[in-house]
């Protein structure tokens, strides 16, 4: 049956071909997702390895962090850019699984992530997950989880308002927006615990801001962020 079931995927792949999210060439054996070109063009930006980058000066001030990082850069066309479009609108949560793998090894071993006792995704509201199938942060924190051993919480921060469609607020509108959609489940969970607060790419910054006020509410914690994409 085992050959059989083979020979059938072979088959379908002869006329449906898996293609690499970024430049739509036929993916090779054992590539998944991206080809192998591809990979090695990510824009990386190794600001995990670098205290004081450009986003740790972004959000200065605006709440007390410990470290922020991402893993590259999100140009407009750019590669970035197409593998969240696959992630989030077109039903792929296995993207994010991977693209969350890579950045498991990207900071693996690194003082970034050693520190780090849970790994949790910026909420969607349940309503907006139900109709994605998933919350695609949600999704790249399992496979940074699965690289780097470090547990992911899903359940104590969550959403309790739907603002999403706010594309075309101003900052300023947008940061209204994002007051107090948070909430925490268990005045527990995050006592004394160093978050990483994981999104897909960071723009103005406002959603992170927000829900990592929240998660500060919990005595004796702190917050580190991290996202697959930056904006700049
Ligand atoms: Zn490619």
């Amino acid at each position: 049956m085992a050959i059989m079931k083979t020979l059938f995927c072979n088959f379908l792949n002869l006329f449906f071909p898996d293609l690499c999210v970024v430049c739509n060439e036929k993916l090779s054996e054992g590539e998944q997702h991206i080809c192998t070109d591809c990979l090695l063009l990510l824009p990386k930006t190794n600001f995990h390895l670098q205290p004081d980058n450009r986003l740790e000066q972004f959000f200065a001030g605006r709440i007390p962090f410990r470290h922020i990082a991402a893993y590259a850069y999100f140009v407009k066309g750019g590669s970035i850019q197409q593998i969240i479009h696959e992630l989030k609108y077109n039903r792929n949560p296995e993207i994010g699984n991977f693209i969350g793998e890579l950045c498991g090894e990207n900071i693996k071993g690194s003082n970034f992530i050693s520190a780090i006792d849970l790994i949790v995704p910026v909420p969607l509201h349940p309503k907006r997950e139900k109709q994605r199938g998933y919350n695609q942060s949600l999704e790249i924190c399992k496979g940074m989880s699965k690289v780097t051993g470090v547990p992911v919480d899903s359940t104590t921060l969550v959403r309790t308002v739907n603002n999403q469609s706010q594309t075309k607020n101003s900052r300023f509108d947008r940061w209204k927006n994002v007051e107090d959609i948070f909430a925490l489940t268990d005045n527990e969970a995050f006592r004394n615990k160093h978050i990483l607060l994981v999104d897909d790419v960071i723009t103005t910054g406002s959603t992170l801001e927000s829900s990592a006020k929240e998660i500060l509410k919990s005595e004796g914690s702190s917050i580190s962020i991290f996202a697959v994409g930056t904006a700049g």
